[in-house]
């Protein structure tokens, strides 16, 4: 009998985003990524989504490692917000470290925290664990994928991936390692699903480069603005690139365009020749076609450089009929109205906008169909986990698996805080499960919102609040004071005052037979007045506003 090994899935799979699971034999704990989330529309005043850390911080004794694959935001986010509580060293390459330094700085926990760099091919042993970091293209550089030597066998996890045969610095995912362990023998394989349902294969990053040589010799009488994320080292690349050919000068601009570019270049990552990079407070001082501003706001996020522009709020850059803006990038789901406010804000302002609706500009970081295929005919595993994906995403991924020859017993689905088993045995769920719920973080606060939080606030934004404050004498319950009713966000002033009379009239009258009946409690009375003032408000406007009693015992 060997060790079994224990996958415990904390976020990911059912969403994309907040990446992290940990690999457990013999009690001890791998952590393999630990990303955030950004917030949906139903989840108001939320600033980020996390896993739930508290399972880790439980365990924090049996912590061996935390592993990172890249440096999104969906695999190390919620990095800080771990070391905030545990102390574990942390494996990367040397760009997904040095992505991960400022966020511990900013979270004051880089002191504390050892950050160990890999190699490509390189085997890392550490406590029971042995892994193998695989290269693998993205859409950020220096991805990998991992190879767990573990005692049930080889366990292949791709990270995030695409087959990019031609990527911008020949770094090819490492085919030849995914089939030589598939020779050996891979147990497990778990795969990224972000692009199952999408057929065929995900372009090359390269066909962008011509995509946007071609745009750049088009609009060569016009100033360049280019937006797309900070940490798409490629992109900028081939942006600055097709700038270079045109003899523009460079100006980035946006904070994480800025840290990024800078790590990136001491690196070796990024190769742009010194003079041809200009301060983006300068790029008034050159005529527009010869000036390429690369930036960050491909999301339409409020507060990025390319939001300011739209809105005319940037101090260094004002957009005018001069001026070219690409966004570089394609709206992930529930961006589109930021993305399209964005658009519409350069556009009026004069810009020629050019995005994914309109042009090639963008080619996705994640495998499609036929590259999933390959992965699995390469790696042929006995058993299979799709992970990184939303529940439709994951089944797509395990029909693909199973079209390839693997037994449909031998598919899990797993979702969040599922616990995974492998043993000698094979695959099954455990009963046990970890916590796999969202953690908001809002302000200065983790954890301290939760779902009834936000329904309160979903309520609240829906049909606003509606106060009744009244003073009532404990002795015979006579009211002796309002009832006054308060509203925000419920109707406009004049008509609120209309209502506010009439509502008050049915909390007194609530009351008045309360107290006939000998209810003189506070609870009692706080129930009378919170459900008259509610049908009231219901049977006048038809809406449900949140309602809150305020029965003062004078
Ligand atoms: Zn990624
Ligand atoms: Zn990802």
């Amino acid at each position: 009998m060997s060790d079994p090994v224990r996958l415990i899935f904390l976020g990911g799979l059912g969403e994309i985003g907040r990446n992290c699971f940990c690999i457990e034999i013999a009690g001890r704990l791998l952590v393999v990524d630990c990303g955030l989330m950004f917030p949906t529309e139903d989840m108001p005043g939320v600033d980020l989504v996390l896993p739930d850390l508290g399972y880790l911080e439980e365990r924090a004794a049996d912590l061996e490692a935390v592993l990172l694959t890249h440096g999104h935001e969906d695999h190390i986010g919620a990095l800080p917000f771990l070391l905030e509580r545990v102390e574990v060293p942390v494996y990367g390459t040397e760009l997904t470290v040095g992505m991960v330094g400022p966020k511990l700085e900013e979270r004051k926990v880089a002191d504390r925290t050892r950050l160990i760099c890999f190699g490509d091919g390189e085997t890392v042993r550490c406590g029971p664990f042995e892994f193998t970091a695989i290269p693998v293209t993205h859409s950020v550089p220096h991805g990998v994928g991992f190879a767990f030597h573990t005692p049930q066998g080889t366990i292949v996890h791709t990270g995030d991936f695409k087959l990019d045969l031609t990527p911008v610095d020949g770094r090819r995912t490492d085919v030849s390692t995914f089939g030589e362990l598939g020779k050996a023998g891979v147990r497990l394989l778990l795969s990224d699903s972000t692009n199952a349902e999408v057929p065929g294969v995900t372009g090359s990053e390269r066909l962008v480069g011509e995509w946007l040589l071609d745009l750049f010799g088009r609009h060569d009488a016009n100033r360049i603005v280019c937006a797309c994320f900070a940490s798409h080292l490629h992109r900028v690349q081939q942006v600055c690139d097709a700038a270079l050919t045109y003899g523009r000068k460079i100006a980035f601009l946006g904070r994480s365009m800025l840290a990024n570019t800078a790590l990136a270049r001491e690196l070796g990552l990024l190769t742009i020749p010194d003079s041809a990079i200009i301060n983006v407070a300068d790029v008034d001082d050159y005529p527009p076609e010869q000036i390429c501003i690369v930036c960050t706001g491909s999301q339409g996020e409020p507060l990025a450089a390319l939001s300011l522009m739209a809105a005319g709020e940037n101090r260094s850059v004002t957009i005018s009929d001069d001026d070219t803006v690409v966004f570089s990038s394609s709206p992930i789901p529930g961006n589109e109205m930021n993305v399209h406010r964005a658009i519409d804000g350069l556009t009026r302002h004069g810009a020629a906008v050019v995005h994914s609706g309109t042009s090639r500009v963008h080619v996705s970081g994640h495998a499609a169909a036929q590259e999933l295929e390959m992965m699995l005919s390469l790696t042929r595993p006995e058993f299979f986990v799709p992970v990184h994906g939303e529940y439709r995403h994951l089944k797509a991924h395990a029909r693909l698996a199973e079209a390839l020859g693997v037994e449909a017993a031998n598919v899990v689905i797993a979702e969040d805080g599922d616990v995974v088993v492998l043993d000698d045995d094979g695959i099954h769920l455990a009963e046990d499960r970890a916590p796999g719920g969202y953690v908001y973080v809002d302000g200065s606060g983790v954890g301290d919102i939760n779902a009834g939080v936000l329904r309160d606030r979903q309520v609240l934004s829906d049909d606003g609040v509606l106060i009744a404050v009244v003073g009532v004498d404990s002795r015979d319950g006579a009211i002796v004071r309002g009832p006054e009713i308060m509203s925000r966000g419920f109707l406009e002033p004049d008509a609120s005052e209309q209502f506010a009379k009439e509502a008050a009239d049915a909390v007194r009258q609530s009351i008045e037979s309360a107290a006939a009946e000998g209810a003189l409690d506070h609870t009692t009375l706080s129930r009378h007045v919170r459900q008259s003032l509610s049908r009231f408000a219901n049977k006048r406007t038809r809406r449900r506003p949140l309602v809150f009693p305020l029965v003062i015992e004078l």
